[in-house]
Protein backbone atom coordinates (compact mmCIF):
# COMPACT_ATOMS: atom_id res chain seq x y z
CA UNK A 1 0.00 0.00 0.00
CA UNK A 2 1.17 3.57 -0.41
CA UNK A 3 1.37 6.21 1.94
CA UNK A 4 -1.40 7.85 1.16
CA UNK A 5 -3.52 4.77 1.56
CA UNK A 6 -1.85 3.86 4.85
CA UNK A 7 -2.42 7.63 6.36
CA UNK A 8 -5.82 7.38 5.35
CA UNK A 9 -6.40 4.34 7.20
CA UNK A 10 -4.67 5.80 10.09
CA UNK A 11 -6.60 9.16 10.29
CA UNK A 12 -9.69 6.85 10.04
CA UNK A 13 -9.16 5.15 12.77
CA UNK A 14 -8.05 7.74 15.01
CA UNK A 15 -11.08 9.80 14.12
CA UNK A 16 -13.46 7.08 15.37
CA UNK A 17 -11.37 5.57 18.12
CA UNK A 18 -12.57 4.50 21.00
CA UNK A 19 -9.55 2.82 22.92
CA UNK A 20 -9.86 5.22 25.95
CA UNK A 21 -11.97 7.67 28.07
CA UNK A 22 -11.36 10.91 26.15
CA UNK A 23 -13.38 9.37 23.48
CA UNK A 24 -16.05 10.66 25.11
CA UNK A 25 -15.11 14.08 25.19
CA UNK A 26 -13.48 15.17 22.62
CA UNK A 27 -15.56 16.87 19.96
CA UNK A 28 -13.30 15.47 17.05
CA UNK A 29 -10.05 13.35 17.25
CA UNK A 30 -6.43 15.32 15.40
CA UNK A 31 -4.35 12.84 13.96
CA UNK A 32 -1.93 15.10 12.79
CA UNK A 33 -0.79 16.37 9.59
CA UNK A 34 1.70 17.61 7.15
CA UNK A 35 3.33 15.97 4.04
CA UNK A 36 3.76 12.49 4.08
CA UNK A 37 7.50 12.19 3.41
CA UNK A 38 8.72 15.49 5.36
CA UNK A 39 12.30 14.87 6.87
CA UNK A 40 11.23 16.56 10.29
CA UNK A 41 8.17 15.39 12.04
CA UNK A 42 7.38 17.09 15.71
CA UNK A 43 5.08 15.68 18.21
CA UNK A 44 3.72 17.26 20.85
CA UNK A 45 1.51 16.32 23.69
CA UNK A 46 -2.00 16.38 23.22
CA UNK A 47 -4.87 18.61 21.65
CA UNK A 48 -6.11 21.84 23.16
CA UNK A 49 -9.20 23.44 22.92
CA UNK A 50 -8.82 24.98 19.68
CA UNK A 51 -7.44 21.88 18.30
CA UNK A 52 -10.46 19.67 19.66
CA UNK A 53 -12.61 22.15 17.69
CA UNK A 54 -10.76 22.42 14.34
CA UNK A 55 -9.04 18.60 14.56
CA UNK A 56 -5.81 20.18 13.86
CA UNK A 57 -2.80 19.93 15.66
CA UNK A 58 -1.25 23.07 16.94
CA UNK A 59 -3.86 25.91 15.39
CA UNK A 60 -3.80 28.17 18.66
CA UNK A 61 -1.80 30.47 20.39
CA UNK A 62 1.27 27.72 20.58
CA UNK A 63 0.79 26.99 16.95
CA UNK A 64 1.27 30.79 16.40
CA UNK A 65 4.60 30.48 18.17
CA UNK A 66 5.58 27.23 16.57
CA UNK A 67 5.35 29.02 13.43
CA UNK A 68 7.26 31.58 14.76
CA UNK A 69 9.79 28.96 16.68
CA UNK A 70 9.83 27.13 12.88
CA UNK A 71 11.37 30.37 11.05
CA UNK A 72 13.96 30.80 13.38
CA UNK A 73 15.03 27.18 11.99
CA UNK A 74 14.21 27.87 8.49
CA UNK A 75 11.41 25.97 7.94
CA UNK A 76 7.70 26.76 7.33
CA UNK A 77 4.42 24.61 8.25
CA UNK A 78 3.37 23.07 5.61
CA UNK A 79 7.41 21.81 5.22
CA UNK A 80 7.17 19.63 8.37
CA UNK A 81 4.44 16.71 9.62
CA UNK A 82 3.03 17.85 13.18
CA UNK A 83 1.44 15.34 15.02
CA UNK A 84 0.50 14.75 19.28
CA UNK A 85 1.40 11.53 21.66
CA UNK A 86 -2.31 11.74 22.44
CA UNK A 87 -4.89 12.06 19.61
CA UNK A 88 -8.08 13.34 21.11
CA UNK A 89 -8.01 16.23 24.05
CA UNK A 90 -7.94 15.44 28.09
CA UNK A 91 -10.59 17.85 29.70
CA UNK A 92 -9.30 20.74 30.87
CA UNK A 93 -6.27 20.35 29.31
CA UNK A 94 -4.81 18.23 32.25
CA UNK A 95 -1.69 16.44 31.62
CA UNK A 96 -1.84 12.63 29.81
CA UNK A 97 -2.69 10.14 31.93
CA UNK A 98 -0.57 6.60 31.77
CA UNK A 99 -3.70 4.57 30.59
CA UNK A 100 -4.38 7.42 27.89
CA UNK A 101 -0.20 7.25 26.60
CA UNK A 102 -0.80 3.50 26.73
CA UNK A 103 -3.63 3.29 24.20
CA UNK A 104 -2.66 5.82 21.96
CA UNK A 105 0.87 4.38 22.03
CA UNK A 106 0.52 2.09 18.17
CA UNK A 107 -1.12 5.24 16.56
CA UNK A 108 2.43 7.11 17.16
CA UNK A 109 4.55 4.46 16.32
CA UNK A 110 2.53 3.79 13.38
CA UNK A 111 2.91 7.30 12.27
CA UNK A 112 6.66 7.64 13.25
CA UNK A 113 6.89 4.19 10.68
CA UNK A 114 5.07 5.91 8.37
CA UNK A 115 6.65 9.48 7.61
CA UNK A 116 10.21 7.76 8.03
CA UNK A 117 11.76 11.39 9.47
CA UNK A 118 15.10 12.19 9.17
CA UNK A 119 14.65 14.34 12.50
CA UNK A 120 12.07 13.90 15.38
CA UNK A 121 11.53 17.09 17.61
CA UNK A 122 9.75 16.33 20.37
CA UNK A 123 7.68 19.15 22.22
CA UNK A 124 7.16 18.85 25.73
CA UNK A 125 8.32 16.24 28.21
CA UNK A 126 5.59 13.16 27.77
CA UNK A 127 7.39 12.93 23.69
CA UNK A 128 10.45 13.93 25.33
CA UNK A 129 10.24 10.58 27.20
CA UNK A 130 9.45 8.10 24.72
CA UNK A 131 13.05 8.84 22.98
CA UNK A 132 15.21 10.51 25.95
CA UNK A 133 13.27 8.34 29.33
CA UNK A 134 14.73 9.72 32.67
CA UNK A 135 15.52 13.16 31.42
CA UNK A 136 14.81 16.36 33.07
CA UNK A 137 13.68 18.95 29.75
CA UNK A 138 15.71 21.97 31.50
CA UNK A 139 18.78 20.07 31.23
CA UNK A 140 18.43 18.32 27.59
CA UNK A 141 16.73 21.31 25.85
CA UNK A 142 17.91 21.52 22.05
CA UNK A 143 20.53 18.93 22.59
CA UNK A 144 20.30 16.61 19.65
CA UNK A 145 20.70 13.05 19.40
CA UNK A 146 21.68 10.59 16.52
CA UNK A 147 20.25 7.09 16.77
CA UNK A 148 20.89 4.45 13.66
CA UNK A 149 20.35 7.70 11.31
CA UNK A 150 18.07 9.31 13.07
CA UNK A 151 18.23 12.96 14.76
CA UNK A 152 16.06 12.87 17.89
CA UNK A 153 15.29 17.07 19.17
CA UNK A 154 13.99 16.98 22.52
CA UNK A 155 12.41 20.80 22.69
CA UNK A 156 9.96 22.78 24.91
CA UNK A 157 6.92 22.62 24.57
CA UNK A 158 5.80 26.15 22.79
CA UNK A 159 2.86 26.44 25.28
CA UNK A 160 5.98 27.05 27.72
CA UNK A 161 7.00 29.72 26.47
CA UNK A 162 3.78 31.46 26.22
CA UNK A 163 3.27 30.84 30.49
CA UNK A 164 6.87 31.73 31.61
CA UNK A 165 8.05 34.24 29.04
CA UNK A 166 12.06 34.26 29.67
CA UNK A 167 11.88 30.27 27.61
CA UNK A 168 10.84 32.31 24.65
CA UNK A 169 14.31 33.11 23.89
CA UNK A 170 15.80 30.02 24.79
CA UNK A 171 13.38 28.41 22.77
CA UNK A 172 14.02 30.47 19.61
CA UNK A 173 17.55 29.59 20.17
CA UNK A 174 17.22 25.91 20.25
CA UNK A 175 15.29 25.85 17.43
CA UNK A 176 18.21 28.05 15.23
CA UNK A 177 20.24 25.52 16.10
CA UNK A 178 17.62 22.53 14.64
CA UNK A 179 18.38 24.98 11.90
CA UNK A 180 22.09 23.82 11.70
CA UNK A 181 21.36 20.40 12.53
CA UNK A 182 19.37 19.98 9.42
CA UNK A 183 22.10 21.85 7.38
CA UNK A 184 24.44 19.74 8.34
CA UNK A 185 22.42 16.63 8.37
CA UNK A 186 21.91 17.48 4.45
CA UNK A 187 25.14 18.08 3.93
CA UNK A 188 26.22 14.75 5.21
CA UNK A 189 23.60 13.03 3.32
CA UNK A 190 22.85 11.10 6.56
CA UNK A 191 21.19 7.83 5.82
CA UNK A 192 17.05 7.24 6.60
CA UNK A 193 17.06 5.53 9.53
CA UNK A 194 15.46 2.09 9.91
CA UNK A 195 11.94 1.61 11.31
CA UNK A 196 12.26 3.95 14.69
CA UNK A 197 9.80 0.60 16.42
CA UNK A 198 13.25 -1.11 16.41
CA UNK A 199 15.07 1.37 19.09
CA UNK A 200 11.63 2.88 20.81
CA UNK A 201 11.75 2.08 24.63
CA UNK A 202 8.68 2.26 26.15
CA UNK A 203 7.19 5.94 26.58
CA UNK A 204 6.60 6.95 29.92
CA UNK A 205 6.50 9.96 32.07
CA UNK A 206 9.14 12.11 32.40
CA UNK A 207 11.38 12.64 34.46
CA UNK A 208 12.80 9.53 32.30
CA UNK A 209 14.98 6.48 32.53
CA UNK A 210 18.18 5.25 31.09
CA UNK A 211 19.52 5.08 27.32
CA UNK A 212 17.19 3.37 24.69
CA UNK A 213 17.19 -0.28 24.88
CA UNK A 214 19.25 -1.67 22.43
CA UNK A 215 19.78 1.20 20.13
CA UNK A 216 23.61 2.39 19.15
CA UNK A 217 25.38 4.79 21.41
CA UNK A 218 23.73 8.14 21.03
CA UNK A 219 26.14 10.54 19.26
CA UNK A 220 25.49 14.21 20.57
CA UNK A 221 27.25 16.71 17.50
CA UNK A 222 27.91 20.16 19.29
CA UNK A 223 25.82 22.16 16.91
CA UNK A 224 23.89 23.32 20.25
CA UNK A 225 26.39 23.79 22.60
S1 LIG B 1 -6.55 9.51 22.82
FE1 LIG B 1 -5.86 7.96 21.35
S2 LIG B 1 -6.46 5.99 22.30
FE2 LIG B 1 -7.67 7.61 23.31
S3 LIG B 1 -9.60 7.69 22.14
FE3 LIG B 1 -8.19 9.24 21.26
S4 LIG B 1 -7.18 8.19 19.56
FE4 LIG B 1 -8.10 6.60 20.86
Amino acid sequence: MDRETLAASLYARVTSCQLCALSQTRILAVPGEGPLDADVMFIGEAPGANEDKQGRPFVGASGQFLSELLAAAGLARPDVYICNVLKCRPPANRDPLPAEIDACRDYLDEQIDLIDPLVVVTLGRYSMAKFFPNQIISRIHGHPREVAGRWYVPMYHPAAALHQGSLKATMIDDFAALGRLLREVARRDVPVAPPAAKMEPTLQESPAPSPVPGAAKPVQISLFN
